[in-house]
């Protein structure tokens, strides 16, 4: 399966539509989602055209792999969740419920977030 260029998150790496950023590197990208589920509620992107965690973790450099988690610690650290706690969440394919073709991991905090999976 080829990357789809016109996937709505590289449209936003490409700043031809709007995002509220949070962080950026070489690398990484990260924003608000738009209809958060927690009051955190960040995406994380790698700047890299991978559709999802299969492409991402056989691809991409190591360099972009460990910008994407060192992302990860210096958004948590920033939006004050490090210490109350956070979940990180990468959907993929079907099974997954991935919606954007584009990797991304969700950071979530700011409440107590329950049970890992609701009922199907
Ligand atoms: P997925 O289901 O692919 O893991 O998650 C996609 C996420 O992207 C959803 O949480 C959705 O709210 C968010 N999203 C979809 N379109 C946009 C957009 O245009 N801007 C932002 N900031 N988030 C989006």
């Amino acid at each position: 399966m080829s990357y789809d260029s016109n996937n709505i998150f590289a449209k936003i790496l490409r700043k031809e539509i709007p995002c509220k950023p949070v962080y950026e590197d070489e690398h990484v990208l990260a924003f608000h989602d738009i209809h958060p589920q927690a009051p955190t509620h960040i995406l994380v992107l790698p700047k890299g055209a991978y559709r999802d965690m299969n492409d991402f973790s056989a691809n991409a450099s190591p360099a972009e792999i460990a910008a994407l988690f060192r992302a990860v610690g210096k958004i948590v650290k920033e939006l004050g969740v490090e210490e109350s706690g956070y979940r990180v969440i990468s959907n993929c394919g079907a099974n997954g419920g991935q919606e954007v073709p584009h990797l991304h991991l969700h950071i979530l905090g700011g409440r107590r977030l329950g049970r890992m999976l609701q009922p199907a």
